[in-house]
C-alpha cells in the first residue's frame, strides 16, 4: 500500500483520466508531447533535469485553481513555473508531477499611482511594471539582473533580490497583498491593499517560500517615486579588498547608497568581452549609485569620492553624465553572468552572503580553494549587504572538471557559513542547495520550518522535494527522524 504523498508515480505515469480532464480544462494550454516538455525539464540550473509528465498553461486564476484541485484530488504533485530564470533548481518539475506555468497570467490589472500601488498576474515581466509607471514618475524596486525576463510571481517566490536592493528592500518590502491559490485549490487572500495587515504576516511567509505553500495568482506591489537625481561612479581599485574597505567605510558613516556593486578582474574582463561598457582593468571595480535630492547627492558623492580615494581608488573617479552612460556601466553589471560565456565553456554561479567585514578573509580563502582545485573563479558582488557571487569556470569537456567546479562552489558556501553568512542571499535554496541547509540550521529549526509548510501543504504537492534537506510525513512528531514502517518495508521510500 503506498503512502497518499507517494501516489506520485515514480516512473513518470500519472492516471489518463487525470489528463483527460486537464485537456478538456485547458485546451491547447497543455502540453503533452515529449520533445516540447523537455522545454520545462530544467530551470537557470541546467544540471538539474526532470521532464514533467505534463505543463499545464492556464491563463486564468480561477484555471489555476481547478487545475490544483485536480492534482490535489489525484495526488500529482505541481511545480509553478514563471520564466525559469531560477539558478536554485525551485522550477525543476518533480517526476511524475506536472508544471504549472503562469506565462499566460500575464496583465498588469491596476495601476494606483495616488496609492503607490499596482495589481499584477505573475506572469507579468519585472522590468514592464516599472515600464508602465514611468510616465507616472515611478518604479518598481527589486530588480534582479534578470528583470527583462523574470517575473514578478517567480521574484515573489524566490524573494528576488538586485543592486537597488540596498537601499529600496528586497521583494519582500514590495509586496503589500497577493491571492494565492492554495495546494488543496482554495484561492485565498493574504495581505492587502495597505502596510502591515492585522494578524500574522502571511504575505511575509509566502515570499521567499519559493512556491512550496501554493500558486501566486495575483499580487499587489508597492512602485515607489522616482528620485529627483541619480548619479552613478566607477571607481578602479588594485584588489577586491581595498574595494571593500571603501565599500565598508561608506556605509560606516551613514551613507546608504541606492547601490554598491563590486566586479574582481576576471568579471570585468567578462564583462567588457561582452558589452564594452569601458570598465576599467584594475583588481576591483566599484560601481556606487546615490539618489534623492540633487543637493544631498552632490554632497554624499564627493564624500563617497573621497572615500575611494583614501582607499586607494585610481584618479580620476569617473561620474556617469549622462542617462546614457549610467545605463552602459549597468548593463556591463547586469551582463556579468551570462558574459562568463565569453572567458569559460561552462560555469556555475554561486550565491552566499557574508558580513561586510568579512570581506578579505573570505576573498583569500576563496582563491586559496580556486588555486587548489586548479580552476578559475570570477567574482561579482551586491557589496553593500555581502551578497557574493562568486562563478566557477570550468570546462565539461574535461573529465572531472564538472565535479570539481560543483565541489569547489560547495566549498565556498561552506566559507560563507563559517564567516558567519548565508548559503543564498537572493537565488533561494531550491534543489541545489537543499543539503547546504543542514550546514546553517539545527534538525529542530527545519522541523519548525515544515510544520509552517505543512500547514499550507500537508500532502506535500506543491513543489515538494525543494528546500528541505528531506521531507518528513507532516504526521510526524518533531524529535529525531525515525523510519515509517512503510519505508522500512520498502513499500514507499521518501524522495
Ligand atoms: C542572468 C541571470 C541573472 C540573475 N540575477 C538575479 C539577481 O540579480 N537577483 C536575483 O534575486 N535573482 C537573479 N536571478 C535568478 C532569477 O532570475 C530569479 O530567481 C527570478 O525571481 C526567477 O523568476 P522566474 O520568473 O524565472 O521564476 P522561475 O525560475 O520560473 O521560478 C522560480 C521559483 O518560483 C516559483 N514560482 C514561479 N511562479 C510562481 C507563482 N506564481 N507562485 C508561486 N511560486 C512561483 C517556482 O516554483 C520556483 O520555485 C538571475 C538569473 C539569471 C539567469
Amino acid at each position: 500500500m503506498p503512502l497518499r504523498r507517494h501516489a506520485i508515480a515514480k516512473g513518470g505515469k500519472v492516471n489518463p483520466a487525470f489528463l483527460d480532464s486537464l485537456r478538456s480544462l485547458l485546451g491547447d494550454g497543455l502540453i503533452t508531447s515529449r520533445e516540447e516538455l523537455r522545454t520545462y525539464e530544467c530551470d537557470g540550473l541546467t544540471n538539474l533535469r526532470v521532464v514533467p509528465v505534463a505543463v499545464a498553461l492556464p491563463s486564468t486564476a480561477e484555471q489555476v485553481q481547478a487545475i490544483v484541485r485536480l492534482c490535489a484530488r489525484e495526488h500529482v504533485a505541481f511545480v509553478a513555473r514563471g520564466s525559469g530564470t531560477g539558478l536554485s533548481g525551485g522550477a525543476l518539475p518533480v517526476e511524475g508531477g506536472i508544471v504549472i506555468s503562469l506565462a499566460r497570467l500575464n496583465h498588469i490589472l491596476a495601476v494606483d499611482i495616488a496609492n503607490a500601488r499596482a495589481v499584477v498576474e505573475p506572469g507579468v515581466i519585472n522590468a514592464a511594471v516599472t515600464q508602465l509607471v514611468a510616465p507616472f514618475g515611478y518604479f518598481y524596486a527589486p530588480d534582479p539582473s534578470s528583470q527583462s525576463v523574470c517575473t514578478i510571481g517567480g521574484n515573489v517566490a524566490e524573494n528576488s533580490g538586485g543592486a537597488h536592493c540596498l537601499k529600496y528592500g528586497f521583494t519582500t518590502t514590495h509586496v503589500l497583498g497577493l491571492e494565492v491559490v492554495l495546494p488543496d485549490g482554495e484561492l485565498v487572500q493574504i495581505g492587502g491593499k495597505t502596510l502591515d495587515a492585522p494578524g500574522y504576516d502571511l504575505s511575509g511567509v509566502f515570499v521567499g517560500a519559493e512556491g512550496t505553500l501554493g500558486i501566486a495568482t495575483k499580487i499587489i506591489l508597492r512602485v515607489v517615486k522616482r528620485p529627483e537625481v541619480i548619479q552613478t561612479l566607477l571607481a578602479a581599485f588594485d584588489s577586491t579588498n581595498a574595494a571593500g574597505a571603501a565599500v565598508s567605510d561608506i556605509i560606516a558613516s551613514g551613507i546608504l547608497p541606492a547601490a554598491i556593486e563590486m566586479m574582481d578582474r576576471l568579471a570585468i574582463q567578462a564583462a567588457e568581452a561582452a558589452v564594452h561598457a569601458g570598465y576599467p582593468e584594475c583588481g576591483g571595480l566599484l560601481l556606487v549609485e546615490l539618489d534623492g535630492p540633487a543637493a544631498e547627492v552632490e554632497a554624499l558623492m564627493a564624500r563617497v569620492r573621497l572615500k575611494c580615494l583614501a582607499h586607494g581608488a585610481s584618479p580620476p573617479i569617473h561620474v556617469a553624465q549622462t542617462e546614457q552612460e549610467r545605463a552602459v556601466i549597468w548593463k556591463g553589471r547586469k551582463a556579468a553572468f551570462a558574459a562568463m560565456g565569453r572567458i569559460s565553456p561552462n560555469y556555475i554561479v554561486q550565491d552566499g552572503v557574508i558580513p561586510r567585514t568579512a570581506l578579505p578573509q573570505v576573498m583569500e580563502e576563496i582563491e586559496r580553494l580556486s588555486a587548489q582545485a586548479g580552476l578559475r573563479v570570477a567574482n561579482v558582488f551586491h557589496a553593500g549587504d555581502g551578497n557574493l557571487h562568486p562563478l566557477v569556470l570550468y570546462d565539461r569537456r574535461i573529465a572531472g572538471q564538472e565535479e570539481a567546479a560543483e565541489q569547489l562552489a560547495a566549498d565556498i558556501l561552506k566559507i560563507c557559513v563559517q564567516a558567519g553568512g548565508s548559503i543564498t542571499g537572493e537565488h533561494g535554496v531550491g534543489a541545489d542547495k537543499k543539503m547546504f541547509m543542514s550546514e546553517m540550521f539545527a534538525e529542530p529549526d527545519l522541523e519548525t520550518m515544515q510544520l509552517v509548510r505543512c500547514a499550507f501543504d500537508p500532502e506535500h504537492l506543491s513543489n515538494p522535494g525543494k528546500i528541505f534537506p528531506r521531507t518528513p510525513l507532516c504526521a510526524e512528531r518533531p524529535g529525531p527522524y525515525v523510519p515509517h514502517p512503510l519505508e522500512l518495508s520498502g513499500e514507499a521510500q521518501l524522495f
